[in-house]
């Protein structure tokens, strides 16, 4: 399933922003160590953090227009950077990956070295939210699966400065694809991404913080299960196994389970939706 975005109805009406609130899911009662390392069991060494492809990832790049021969591009919150060495591989650019977990840009470092991309890759260790590079210094801002942690609108605003006059955004978000989703996908999402949002909204928005030429698709269903929610399923099935007398942990292994079980039913009503727009040259 491969939806294109209408680019010439995109990005016109305007609405009231809506709230954006924070995703939060850990069980009262329990020492955050022992959480965030069932997190960490849970992600690392997967293929990816989020859904995605190179397809996608080469798609959204063929959405950008007039780089440079050699294009200074930052991927923010790249993970272990499966789209990181996608657009090493795609470009002649430098590409400075951000992220605030060590262990992904490890992962990186090694996955680029392997592909021959390594030369073109700085690994920063920094949180988004403290990006401190100078303005007008890319040609290209990338990230997907992770602007989510800013806000849309928030990540929007808060990058635009680093991009160079005319320079490009791609980003892929959690989006709702139908005005009216089934109760089931609304009560789950208002609980873990409440600020999820339509893509005639998102598209407002990019207008609202000053870009221009938004063009964008739905990313394939075949993108979550190939590369995320189906290594991710394995990982789960194997630590219900090692945690199987641990009830916090289990519970949190039945969410997982239960965001890919709901999204085999209703994956026409929400998806990953890449987002790809324009700073104005002047
Ligand atoms: N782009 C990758 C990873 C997406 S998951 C992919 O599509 O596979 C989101 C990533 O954002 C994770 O790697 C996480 O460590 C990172 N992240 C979370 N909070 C962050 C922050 N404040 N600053 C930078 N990266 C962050």
């Amino acid at each position: 399933m491969v939806r294109r975005l209408h680019a010439a109805s995109f990005c016109r009406r305007h609405v009231a922003p809506l709230t954006q609130t924070v995703v939060g899911f850990a069980p009262a009662g329990r020492a955050v160590s022992a959480l965030m390392s069932i997190f960490r069991e849970l992600t690392e060494g997967l293929p990816r953090q989020g859904p995605g492809s190179p397809e996608a990832t080469l798609r959204a790049l063929g959405l950008v227009r007039g780089l440079p021969e050699h294009p200074k591009i930052l991927d923010v919150g790249c993970g272990s950077g499966a789209q990181t060495i996608e657009l090493a591989r795609a470009t002649k650019g430098q590409i400075v990956a951000v992220d605030i977990r060590q262990r992904f840009l490890d992962e990186l470092t090694e996955h680029a070295r392997e592909a021959g991309v390594l030369p073109q890759i700085t690994t920063v260790n920094i949180s988004m939210f403290d990006m401190d590079f100078p303005a007008d210094s890319f040609d290209l801002i990338w990230s997907e699966g992770a602007i989510y942690f800013a806000g849309f609108a928030a990540g929007l605003s808060a990058w635009r400065r680093f991009l160079k006059p005319g320079g490009w955004l791609a980003v892929s978000e959690l989006s709702w694809l139908v005005p009216n989703p089934p109760a089931e996908a609304a009560q789950f999402w208002a609980r873990n991404y409440p600020a999820m949002k339509s893509i005639e909204r998102n598209c407002q928005i990019i207008n609202e913080t000053g870009y221009v030429d938004a063009d964008g698709f739905v990313i394939p269903v075949q993108d979550w299960w190939d590369n995320y929610y189906g290594p991710g399923q394995t990982r789960v099935a194997e630590l219900r196994k090692k945690y199987a007398s641990d009830p916090d942990i289990l519970t949190i292994l039945e969410d997982a389970q239960r965001e890919y079980d709901l999204f085999r039913v209703h994956c026409d009503a929400y998806g990953y939706v890449f987002f790809v727009m324009r700073k104005p040259a002047q």
